[in-house]
């Protein structure tokens, strides 16, 4: 698991690995992206890499296998992860606008209080992920795996679950507008608390 190395500037936020300021106080923050996304090019499996803040935009992270690492608050603009096998990743606070996920292998991630939008999930395993107090607009999950995941207090509008399997997904204190959920076994599902 990524170790939290504080900003020498003093401002509490975690350092980037290999640096030690903060996105926000990275001489020059593209550079700081540039350098993570070399690293990340070049080998297959990531560990405990600390790039929160972070901006990456058209970046292709597909077949790379991240453990343990951190990018809360980054943000992703049109994004690919095709094949990716993450593990305890940790996307709170983050955003991402017109991303793919595809027959990814997602097991206990977090996207807490992450924006997500225009984002599709699809053939994917997505186990045990955290999606709580997030804002997904116009995404879809399709054809996944989302078993025992957790949609609390989440705001979810325009967006789709087709044929995908959500036993034991909890959509407990979440707001849905415009949300199908066709083909998707609703009944394994937990959409209220049992008085
Ligand atoms: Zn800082």
């Amino acid at each position: 698991m990524f170790t939290i190395i504080p900003c020498a500037a003093g401002c509490g936020r975690a350092a980037i690995t290999g640096s030690q300021l903060c996105a926000i106080h990275a001489v020059n923050p593209a550079t700081e992206v540039s350098r993570v996304v070399e690293w990340i090019q070049n080998r297959k499996t990531i560990k405990d890499l600390n790039a929160p803040g972070l901006h990456f935009e058209q970046v292709d992270f597909s077949n790379h296998h991240f453990y343990g690492c951190n990018f809360k608050g980054a943000s992703f603009s049109s994004c690919t992860f095709t094949g990716v096998f993450m593990q305890m990743v940790f996307f709170d606070l983050a955003d991402f606008v017109d991303c793919t996920f595809t027959n990814s292998d997602l097991n206990f991630l977090s996207f807490a209080g992450s924006r997500i939008r225009n984002t599709a999930f699809q053939m994917s395993e997505m186990t045990t992920i955290n999606y709580g107090g997030a804002l997904m607009l116009d995404c879809t999950f399709t054809n996944s795996n989302l078993y025992n995941s957790r949609f609390i207090d989440t705001d979810i509008h325009c967006s789709h679950f087709i044929d995908c399997n959500i036993t034991r997904v909890s959509f407990i204190k979440s707001r849905q507008v415009e949300v199908s959920f066709e083909q998707s076994n609703t009944g394994e599902a937990i959409f209220t608390l049992v008085e």
